[in-house]
């Protein structure tokens, strides 16, 4: 029986929840319909919604509501749903009540001006058009930084909006370790040949599109509660656990962009799609972290899509909707061109191997932007060189180098990282997926992947926001993040697809 106060609180956060929504649905709209000259009053739109939000969400009212709140907690246990809403309702409050609703505003107005310019700059292939738009969103960002006291490293304050809890100390920690795992074996295996060419064939898009909708197919994108779109920077959002959104980008000489980008973003949505449905409408029915978030995706990207087992399923598939481009494909060979090693400029399209150097890059310039030991106008050269000294690979445009991404264009700082932390957290969860299922391997050889989405959903998505990283890791890997079942499954893999003995 839920108190008075708590069940005012529930309604008051329910249309916060519904306000934040809406301010999605206008960014959807924004990356994937929206006409270009739409931009400026787009912008004004979604700040005029967060505005409402964010007063809302920092009022005196929503504090002494959670003050209340907390005071019906007596005699529950620390893991009852009420207290874990009312935990994060404090904790988000507490975050919001720092932040001036005017810099609020002023973070999402220019979040969205600055996508309309990254768009164009990126299709241009010209920094000094993004500069500024860069210039005003890192200025916010260390504004934000400045009304918070309580870090050891300022960036500590950005990397806790999208892995609460998380340390700059420990993901520190953890890349430096990753590097040296992951630089021995490029060194050794990024010369190697391995025949790329199935990957470059030309695939006719409509053909794409029906191989891509028969992979969500099997992974459970469902027609009546998702939708699936094109965009130049693919990305997932939802609005509710029934209305899951989903886009990819489609290159007619490099299938995998369309396929891995789907399956990467499908992972994201069934990740919100599995939340427990009474979670909606509160804060624990959204996913509090990206790290998290990230291992659902990279898991069905990497662990799924790049096994030996789905290559055999996808095969066949390939080989249908390629319109005669791919007869005669083996599996072994897909399995072979789609893991190898393989440094190049653009993360997206990386391999799973060479992934983590192209996040420990952005890790390292976002926090020397921050810090301010590196301007804007040096970002370009600074990029190209670290490429060239972790990588070895030469940047030969700008296109191709730090206009790649969109993140920074929205001000969206601290977030990279989640990627990189997302690999690390998918192999631990892998491996307790293949003790936990006996026959995965046959049955994603057989293209069946409810099992193992049922898995997922049982562990980590149904449980939405209420337990933090820590404890769900805790839960279900028992133990925090670690590199080892990383590098494991990546030794593993690449053993087999070199025919060496690397584990
Ligand atoms: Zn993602």
């Amino acid at each position: 029986m839920t108190g008075p106060a708590i069940e005012q609180l529930r309604m008051q956060l329910a249309e916060l929840w519904d306000l934040r929504r809406a301010c999605a649905v206008l960014q959807w709209d924004q990356s994937t319909m929206m006409p270009p000259l739409g931009a400026s009053q787009r912008a004004e739109q979604i700040a005029t919604l967060e505005r409402i939000a964010h007063e809302r969400s920092s009022s005196d009212r929503l504090g002494e509501l959670i003050g209340a709140a907390e005071g019906e907690l007596d005699g529950l246990p620390s893991d009852a749903m009420e207290v874990r809403l009312v935990a994060e309702a404090r904790r988000l409050h507490e975050k919001d009540r720092r932040v001036p609703v005017e810099l609020a505003v002023a973070r999402s107005r220019e979040a969205s001006r600055g996508y309309a310019v990254w768009v164009k700059a990126r299709a241009a292939g010209d920094f000094s058009a993004f500069a500024g738009a860069l210039e005003r969103n890192f200025r916010l960002v260390r504004d934000y930084i400045a009304c918070f006291d309580d870090y050891e490293d300022p960036y500590d304050v950005v990397l806790d909006d999208f892995a609460p809890g998380m340390r700059t100390a420990q993901v520190s920690r953890l890349f430096a370790e990753l590097r040296s795992a992951l630089r021995p074996l490029i060194a050794e295996l990024g010369d190697r040949a391995i025949d790329m060419s199935p990957l470059h064939v030309e695939f006719p898009v409509s053909g794409q599109r029906r191989l891509v909708d028969r992979v969500l197919g099997w992974m459970g994108f469902d027609p009546a509660a998702w939708r699936l779109d094109d965009t130049v920077h693919p990305f997932e959002s939802s609005f509710s656990v029934t209305d899951v959104r989903l886009t990819t980008r489609y290159e007619l000489s490099h299938f995998p962009t369309a396929l891995y980008g789907a399956m990467h973003e499908c992972g994201h949505g069934l990740y919100e799609a599995g939340v427990a449905p009474d979670l909606q409408r509160t804060p624990l029915g959204t996913i509090r972290s990206s790290a998290v978030h990230e291992s659902q995706s990279r898991l069905w990207e990497n662990m799924v899509g790049r096994s030996r087992a789905f290559c055999g399923a996808l095969t066949p598939a390939l080989i249908e909707h390629s319109q005669g481009r791919l007869d005669g494909l083996r599996p072994d060979a897909l399995f072979r061109a789609v893991n190898a090693v393989r440094p190049s400029t653009i993360r997206i399209e990386a391999d799973e191997t060479t992934y983590g150097l192209h996040i420990v890059i952005r890790f390292e310039l976002e926090r020397r932007l921050l810090a301010g030991d590196l301007s804007v106008a040096e970002l370009p050269e600074a990029w190209n060189s670290l490429m060239l000294e972790y990588l070895g690979v030469r940047v030969a445009s700008d296109a191709e180098g730090v206009l790649q991404d969109v993140h920074w264009s929205e001000g969206l700082v601290g977030y990279f990282p989640t990627y990189a932390i997302g690999n690390l957290i998918a192999a631990q969860l892998w491996e307790r997926a293949q003790a936990d299922i006996p026959d995965l391997d046959a049955q994603l050889a057989d293209h069946r992947l409810g099992p193992l989405r049922e898995w997922l959903r049982e562990q980590v998505h149904r449980h939405g926001s209420r337990y933090s990283d820590p404890q769900l890791l805790d839960r279900v890997v028992g133990g925090p993040v670690e590199v080892g079942p990383f590098i494991n499954h990546l030794r593993r893999k690449l053993g087999e697809v070199y025919e060496l003995d690397l584990a």
